[in-house]
């Protein structure tokens, strides 16, 4: 088993929804221990138009942008698997992001991506992924598809990904990257996650990047014995715990708190507002 440093963070939330011009982001920001006194204010993405032109941006600046995310934010924030910190440097984050925000791509905050919603902090992303220890061929569930971008790093990894997303929309458009970007071992469906996957269960591993205020009951059912799942469990608008579980046998799960996060709601299909971003 992993040696994991407990950590406490520090989160950042700034919410509302609104049109596409002054869409305001739900912000999630996690900082780990080691950081709170070494580490520079983390910042937003700006609200304002970019001083650069995004236009212009080559691959060259978003390969450089992705090597400096992976030494600052990746490595430097304490993330120590090798094949994860590989894949955070090759999943092109650029292509996850809309296209207003494509310069602040590689920053280590969340960013809009529409219906307030986000694409999760880089770190975040990294840290779960590395908390699942998933092998290659593993069969792995996420809920909360979002942008795709944690799916895209997980098949990164050479693992079979299941996605489900509850918002129509960001569900299509996640499916139409993994096609563009050929990750044709991602299947995806819109549906409530809260149920899982069943037909396609038992998963070796499931991350849940929307946070509910239990742990469902279908996915610990879904998760294989001796599998991982992680997730966000806390109330809306306050701060959760992230949660590493392992099954333990049919029976049984060890589960250890990864520390405080705050992440966007795990909603129902009929809370869920389905207006244009
Ligand atoms: N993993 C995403 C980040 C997701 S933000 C990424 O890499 O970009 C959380 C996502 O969970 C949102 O898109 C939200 O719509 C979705 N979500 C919330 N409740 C859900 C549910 N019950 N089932 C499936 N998706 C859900």
């Amino acid at each position: 088993m992993r040696n994991f440093a407990p950590l406490i963070c520090i989160l950042i939330l700034l919410c509302s929804c609104g049109s596409r011009t002054d869409l305001q982001p739900t912000q999630a920001t996690i900082l780990p221990k080691a950081s709170l006194t070494n580490m520079p204010a983390t910042s937003s993405p700006s609200k304002t138009p970019s001083a650069i032109d995004t236009l212009t941006l080559t691959d060259q600046d978003f390969q450089d942008a992705r090597e400096r995310m992976v030494i600052r934010s990746i490595e430097g924030w304490g993330i120590e698997d090798a094949a994860v910190i590989e894949v955070m440097g090759i999943v092109p984050r650029h292509e996850f992001v809309p296209e207003q925000y494509l310069d602040q791509a590689y920053e280590n905050y969340p960013l809009p991506i529409g219906y307030g919603q986000t694409i999760s902090q880089p770190y975040i992303v990294a840290l779960m992924t590395q908390e699942l220890g998933v092998s290659l061929g593993d069969r792995v569930l996420e809920i909360g598809t979002g942008s795709g971008y944690q799916a895209a790093v997980l098949a990164q990894l050479g693992v079979e990904v299941y996605t489900i997303e509850i918002i129509g929309p960001l569900a299509e458009l996640a499916a139409e990257r993994f096609e563009k970007l050929g990750y044709s071992q991602i299947t995806s469906k819109h549906d409530d996650g809260y149920y899982g996957w069943e037909e396609e269960g038992p998963f070796d591993a499931i991350v849940v990047t929307a946070a509910p205020d239990h742990v469902p009951q279908p996915l610990l059912a879904q998760l294989k014995v001796g599998g991982t799942m992680v997730i966000p469990v806390g109330p809306i608008g306050g701060i959760q715990e992230l949660w590493r579980i392992t099954r333990l046998d049919e029976e049984s799960y060890q589960s250890s708190s990864l520390g405080g996060v705050r992440f966007v709601p795990l909603t129902r299909i009929d809370e869920t507002q389905e207006e244009a971003p």
